[in-house]
């Protein structure tokens, strides 16, 4: 599939992700007027807007998770932060950065600011050691492959289900396990199961879905998730006990690359992601200003 580039410009501040790390980051860039913009998977809430009753969030005493957010996206939006629904696939350092995302449209950004909040879910057995060989992580990239093949999607999230449907059209029997609530769209030759896979199996290659009580035989097994592992997004990037390591200005070992929020770790709470928000803007402005010093 042909990769698009969205814009011919070039954008001082990339973010990922729309919470409150990444719309404080955002607002704090567009204050110094840097061109800022948000990609965010726009069918994956972010985990504020979850929260039932805030109680310590200053000047908000019992504000709604759903509230605040609302307050906090306006504010960004008011600032002129740009915002595109997308989920973001892989980012490639350089002398720019590109993000190229699951449909397949490239941005490029001077700097990266990931807030992109935490994966909530285990791996399942046999993940880890069975990607690139069989597992992957996104259909319309890798799908091509299963050509008149046997494929299952395991989808945290209702956007598996494009997914679901680009193999539909490609694969010979495509399995689909939606691990979510509510109703499922997708075509009408998908064999949609409410069953929790316990592993995938295989030895050089998947060979089958592990259920309770069966296997399924496939060649191949996608895995949508809500959060993509940060190392999945960019490799180099250095991560301890299942979080991206920073120091207290919010920098990661990749020049220009800024995290802030959950993904950086405990406590997951609001006002540790606003302030890491603010702080990694900062010294993302602080890099871009040195850059052209240079
Ligand atoms: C039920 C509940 C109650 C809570 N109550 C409180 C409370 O009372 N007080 C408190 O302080 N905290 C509370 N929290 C925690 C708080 O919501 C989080 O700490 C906060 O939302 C973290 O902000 P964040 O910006 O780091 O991540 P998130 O809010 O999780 O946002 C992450 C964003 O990243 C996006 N994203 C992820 N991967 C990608 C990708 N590959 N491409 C594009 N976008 C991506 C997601 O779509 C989302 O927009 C609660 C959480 C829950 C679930």
């Amino acid at each position: 599939m042909s990769k698009q580039l969205d814009t011919q410009e070039i954008w001082d501040m990339i973010i990922v992700g729309v919470g409150p790390a990444g719309l404080a980051a955002a607002l704090n860039g567009r204050i110094r007027e840097k061109r800022t913009l948000i990609l965010a998977a726009d069918r994956t809430p972010p985990r504020l807007q979850k929260a039932p009753l805030i109680k310590n969030y200053p000047g908000f005493n019992g504000i709604t998770g759903e509230d605040l957010y609302q307050r906090f996206y306006q504010h960004a939006h008011d600032m002129g932060v740009e915002f595109r629904a997308e989920r973001v696939e892989n980012i490639y350092p350089g002398a720019n950065f590109t993000v190229v995302t699951r449909s397949n449209k490239i941005y490029i950004g001077r700097t990266v600011i990931l807030a992109i909040g935490i994966q909530q879910n285990r791996q399942l057995e046999g993940e880890r050691e069975l990607v690139g060989r069989g597992l992957g992580y996104c259909a319309t990239c890798d799908g091509p492959l299963y050509r008149n093949k046997d494929v299952a999607v395991l989808g945290e999230t209702p956007e598996a289900e494009e997914e679901v449907n680009f193999l539909a059209a490609i694969g010979r029997n495509v399995y689909y396990f939606p691990l979510y609530e509510g109703d499922i769209k997708v075509d009408q030759k998908v064999d949609v199961r409410r069953e929790q896979p316990q592993a995938i199996l295989g030895e050089e290659r998947v060979r089958a879905i592990a259920l309770p009580d069966r296997e399924i035989p496939v060649d191949g097994v996608f895995i949508i998730r809500t959060v993509a592992p940060a190392e999945r997004l960019i490799a180099e990037l250095l991560q301890a006990d299942g979080a991206i390591v920073v120091d207290h200005t919010m920098i990661t070992n990749v020049p220009g690359l800024f995290a802030a929020g959950d993904c950086t770790g405990k406590p997951y709470q609001i006002g540790k992601a606003v302030g890491e928000g603010l702080t990694a803007a900062q010294s993302a402005i602080h890099y871009l200003d040195s850059k052209k010093e240079a």
